[in-house]
């Protein structure tokens, strides 16, 4: 298949909001979106993902903002003249319809010459490797199945911009991963922009080239798998980030972008990725995997260690995934690479480059309306 003619520059989403009554399910929507990129909206369930793609696609209308298309407005425009494709989670398939009659649907709607339709829905048929199965019904065929006949219907009509809901939540975890990996191959095969919703952030940051991550309509964080991951904005990034250990803790004294942290049978040094005052109880994240098991005996090199007691040891094939409580109670989560006997007593420790502090509230400082004062 011709990789899609109808390109465009840049897709930007200003100030782009969504209530229903008076809940804000999606507020203040801001972001840019180059041709080619595969950017993902990432966040638990609730949180707007839907609602700002369905307003991408014209099926919500907006109740702020606007979204352009190289400099044009388009969310004035009806769903069926924006030119994008959409995936569902439901695939949302025509049941009486064959494969290849589902996927030749759209391309009959835009009036096409009888012989380009065929041609597509046979390019298409091939991208998705789903040949032999043309003549089937959507009800004979695997969720994995239907779900490449979604993929490819939307494909086949060379949109702008492809939309994708969930799509692989429905599918069991070996089919999802293969799926995965299909999705981004025609991505980059077909020279595709992509906008995929997920819940799951192992597929965000395996998909994307940019994350969005949301929490309750508001964007926390926009960055690359490697910005989300290495410095989160928030702890609420952070904790969708793999930060396991998510503990409240003390400052007891800052100095330079370091403070120590302490409480909860614990006191360390760890990095300011927010600022905060001595006195304060922060939030600290720290991965599982930042949390070293010192050997019987090994020096810390200089580092406080934390003193814990093991609770449960999960293997998990590289490694073992391991619960400690602190002599004060709290519960940290570790990365062994060798078997931790229960109930025996280990040394922790962490490089404070990797501990991050973060405050406690996830407001940002100053209203909406003081906000959006100051930028006009
Ligand atoms: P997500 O896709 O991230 O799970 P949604 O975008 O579906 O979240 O929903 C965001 C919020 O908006 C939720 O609180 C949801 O209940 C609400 N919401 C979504 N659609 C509607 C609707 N049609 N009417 C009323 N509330 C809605
Ligand atoms: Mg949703």
């Amino acid at each position: 298949m011709a990789s899609s003619t109808n390109t465009f520059e840049t897709l930007e989403l200003k100030n782009v909001g969504r209530s229903f009554g008076g809940h804000n399910a999606l507020v203040d929507l801001n972001l840019t979106v180059r041709a080619g990129e595969f950017i993902a909206l990432l966040g638990p369930s609730g949180c707007g993902k839907s609602t700002a793609l369905n307003c991408l696609a014209g099926l919500l209308p907006l109740t702020h903002g606007e979204i352009l298309i190289d400099g044009k407005r388009v969310d004035i425009l009806p769903s069926e003249k924006r030119d994008f494709g959409m995936v569902f989670q439901n695939y949302a398939l025509f049941p009486h319809l064959s494969v290849e009659k589902n996927i030749a649907f759209g391309l009959q709607m835009r009036n096409l010459p009888k012989a380009e339709i065929t041609r597509r829905v046979a390019d298409g048929l091939a991208l998705v490797k789903l040949q032999e199965q043309a003549k089937k019904l959507p009800g004979q065929l695997s969720g994995g199945q239907q779900q490449r006949v979604a993929i490819a219907r939307a494909v086949v009509l060379e949109p702008r911009l492809v939309l994708m809901d969930e799509p692989l939540s429905n599918l069991d975890a070996k089919l999802r991963l293969e799926m995965r990996t299909e999705i981004r191959r025609l991505h980059q095969s077909l020279g595709l922009t992509t906008i995929y919703v997920t819940h799951d952030q192992e597929e965000a940051l395996s998909l994307a080239d940019r994350l969005v991550v949301l929490r309750e309509g508001q964007v926390q964080q926009i960055g690359t798998p490697e910005e989300l991951h290495n410095n989160p904005s928030n702890w609420h990034v952070a904790d969708f980030m793999g930060y396991r250990n998510i503990v409240d803790l003390t400052v007891a004294s800052v100095s330079g972008s370091l403070a120590r942290v302490s409480g909860h049978g614990i006191s360390i040094m760890a990095t300011l990725a927010q600022t905060a005052a001595v006195g304060e109880t922060v939030r600290v994240a720290i991965r599982p995997s930042d949390l070293v098991v010192l050997a019987p005996g090994e020096s810390p090199q200089g580092r406080e260690t934390i003193e814990a007691t093991v609770n449960v040891v999960e293997y998990q094939g590289r490694e073992f995934a391991v619960e400690t409580t602190t002599t004060a109670g709290q519960n940290l989560f570790v990365h062994a690479y060798t078997a931790l006997l229960p109930g025996s007593t280990v040394q922790l420790s962490v490089d404070p480059a990797r501990a991050l502090i973060y405050r406690s509230s996830l407001e940002k400082t100053g209203t909406r309306r003081e906000l959006a004062g100051a930028r006009s």
